[in-house]
This record gives C-alpha cells, sequence and structure tokens, in this order.
C-alpha cells in the first residue's frame, strides 16, 4: 500500500486525517508546519504532545524523530484517543507513537523525559503544565504553545518567562486559503494562532 504521506516535510493536507465532529483538530496544515518548524526536532529525539486531539502534530512530530525518536501523545478525551490511535495507524507511525488517555497536569508525570514538548491544550492548568514539562525537558529542549486565546498565550509568555526559558519567540499566525470562486480566487481567512515557543536553559 501507498504511504498515506511519502514526504520528509512537515505539512499534511487537513483532509487527509482522519476526523470527527466531537474531536478539535487537527491543527491546520500551515500552523502545524510552524508548530513543527519551532520545536526544532531531529531524528531520535523525544517528543511529547499535550492535548493530542486528532493526532494532528502526534504524526507530524512522529514522521520527523522516526525510526529511532518516540512521541508521547496525551489527551483526557477518549474520542481524541481513539482518533490520534486512528490517524498514528494511518500515516505509519504507530512504532514511534505513544497513545495515554489522561489529564495533564497528572499524566505528564508518567512519561519520560523529552527534548520538545507541544503543549495545544491545558485550559486552566497551563502554568502547572508548563512547569511540569519545564522539568521534564532536557537541556536545549524546546516547548512550543499553540494558542487560539489571547489569554492562552499571555499566560505562557508570563510562565515561560518566570521558569527561565531563553530564546523565547512570539508569533503571531494569520492564514487565508485561497478558494475559487465564479469570478476568481477569493481568500478566506483562518483563526489567527499565536505560538509561543522557547528554549530550556
Ligand atoms: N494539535 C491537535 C489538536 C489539539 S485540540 C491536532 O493537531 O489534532 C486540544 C486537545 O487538548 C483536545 O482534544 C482536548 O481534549 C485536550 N486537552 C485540553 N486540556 C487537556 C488537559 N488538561 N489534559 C489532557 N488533554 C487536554
Amino acid at each position: 500500500m501507498a504511504k498515506a504521506w511519502a514526504y520528509r516535510t512537515a505539512g499534511i493536507p487537513d483532509e487527509l486525517f482522519n476526523q470527527n465532529d466531537k474531536v478539535p483538530g487537527p491543527t491546520k496544515e500551515e500552523i502545524r508546519v510552524v508548530t513543527i518548524s519551532k520545536a526544532r526536532l531531529n531524528e531520535g529525539d523525544v517528543v511529547i504532545d499535550v492535548g493530542c486531539g486528532t493526532g494532528g502534530l502526534t504524526v507530524e512530530a512522529a514522521l520527523q524523530v522516526a525510526p529511532k525518536g518516540k512521541v508521547y501523545a496525551i489527551d483526557e478525551d477518549e474520542e481524541a484517543i481513539k482518533l490520534t490511535a486512528s490517524n498514528v495507524e494511518k500515516f505509519g507511525v504507530k512504532n514511534y507513537v505513544s497513545i495515554s488517555s489522561g489529564k495533564a497536569p497528572q499524566e505528564l508525570l508518567t512519561i519520560p523525559n523529552a527534548d520538545a514538548v507541544l503543549v495545544g491544550g491545558g485550559g486552566a492548568s497551563l502554568r502547572v503544565i508548563l512547569q511540569i514539562a519545564s522539568s521534564k525537558l532536557r537541556p536545549n529542549g524546546r516547548i512550543v504553545v499553540n494558542a487560539i486565546l489571547l489569554e492562552t498565550a499571555t499566560t505562557a509568555i508570563a510562565e515561560i518567562k518566570e521558569l527561565g526559558f531563553k530564546d523565547i519567540d512570539i508569533a503571531h499566525i494569520s492564514v487565508a486559503k485561497g478558494k475559487q470562486i465564479n469570478s476568481g480566487t477569493m481568500m478566506m481567512a483562518r483563526n489567527p494562532i499565536t505560538i509561543v515557543s522557547a528554549t530550556k536553559p
């Protein structure tokens, strides 16, 4: 069978993922590309994906770190766990992903140390999640937070500073996609996302 995504580069089209109305995601294609690049991954790295949802970022990260690395995906929602598992299978990265059902920050405590932590969920627990994520990161490890809400972004920036991270980068990404209409191509705006990333000292 041909591979569902036969490339090294990130940016799997959204529609290739199995999707479910009850589960958010996948994180939109272009946002995934920037998120993965901010994580600065190498083959063999260990990545934690907090709030894996549909598995969009889990699959993209697994393609970067395989075959020697591993992605630990966490979600508190059973439907998200099942959907991530189906996408991990679809994209042939099952051997490089471990999926745990549980709530962050508690579930994070059971996971080994990592080179990068991606945070796409966390809600009210964001600060504690970042504190535990920081304790799991190796020196020079990367933290990357994708924020839909401005409040999530500002909380993340404040906590990441407090934890002493270096090279703090804040990128606010707006993507518009072309749609063909009778008279030409109309650009359709998508929700802007703030990506906060930094390096563990
Ligand atoms: N990046 C994903 C989409 C993430 S949606 C993708 O590309 O598919 C955010 C997810 O975070 C949701 O599935 C939600 O259930 C999960 N989530 C939110 N808070 C959480 C917490 N404290 N612990 C575990 N999962 C959480």
